[in-house]
């Protein structure tokens, strides 16, 4: 059985099942090329029972496939609501703040149709992690190596942190839930947060470093006892203005009797995304 979810076959499929009531059929996906655009879904207007979804065919394939994967999304769980739904860039895949739930839980309807956690799981308890890894999922399920990585954080139980720097900031950070319970967290040093000292992240002469460079874990984490390492690994996308930092930490026992990590964190980014986990 192929790792890769078949979307021509579910969409065709779709209209028989119950999550189809009332729907004769879902159009083949067709093409509109705007900058702005990323998806759409809407309902025939001369045909009710026919839906149609558009998708930006300037876009990665992996994208097309996350944005298709999302309109269905909205079939099935929103449209009863809408006759149509326009999925711009911001909303779909950078618009973190404001995000409307409906938009949210289409993304989370992709990031479980297209990389399905238990498939998942067996993937990356069963070998060492490092990107290549991570890439070679990525593949076999069809998606971002970007949106894969995101999956791993939430998958994972290993203590990790995911860092997505956009032209020498954060833009995003995930912790794994192992990551917050043991309160690892990333020095802070400014705020938008820059590169720290000493770390590959902050070597403009390193692009990239699949295999992880072992190191002190304070050097990233403060808090982390001395003894502690963790492996950097870096990836820059084609322009460098863009930078994904993976952290794998040694393992420690959860600190039980600190829960401030409950407490919220307006620079900690991770419980916003908890729910969403995308970002191609
Ligand atoms: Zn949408």
């Amino acid at each position: 059985m192929p790792d890769a979810v078949d979307l021509d076959i579910l969409r065709q499929m779709l209209p028989t099942t119950p999550y189809g009531k009332g729907v004769r059929e879902i159009r083949q996906p067709v093409e509109f090329n705007d900058k702005a655009f990323e998806g759409m879904l809407a309902r025939d207007p001369n045909d009710h029972d026919v839906w149609g979804i558009a998708y930006n065919g300037k876009a990665r394939p992996e994208r097309q496939r996350f944005t298709i994967a999302h309109e269905l999304g909205h079939f099935i769980l929103h449209r009863s609501q809408q006759q149509k739904f326009n999925c711009d860039k911001q909303s779909i895949h950078t618009g973190i703040d404001g995000l409307r739930a409906i938009e949210r839980a289409a993304d989370d309807f992709a990031s479980n149709l297209l990389m399905p956690g238990d498939l998942l799981r067996n993937w990356i308890s069963s070998q060492r992690i490092d990107l290549h890894v991570l890439s070679a999922i990525a593949k076999r399920f069809q998606v971002s190596f970007e949106a894969l990585c995101i999956r791993f954080i939430k998958f994972t139980t290993q203590r990790a942190i995911l860092v997505y720097w956009d032209n020498g900031f954060v833009k995003y950070e995930w912790r794994s839930s192992s990551a917050i319970k043991t309160r690892a967290r990333i020095r802070r040093n400014a705020d938008p947060q820059e590169p720290l000292p000493g770390t590959l992240a902050a070597d403009a002469g390193v692009d990239q470093e699949w295999d992880g460079t072992e190191m002190s874990a304070a050097i990233w984490c403060p808090e982390e006892a001395p003894h502690m390492k963790l492996r950097e690994f870096k990836h820059s996308y084609g322009a460098r203005d863009r930078v994904l930092t993976l952290l794998l930490i040694e393992s420690a026992e959860p600190r039980a009797w600190d829960r401030s990590w409950q407490d919220g964190d307006s620079f900690d980014s991770y419980d916003q995304f908890v729910s969403n986990g995308q970002l191609p």
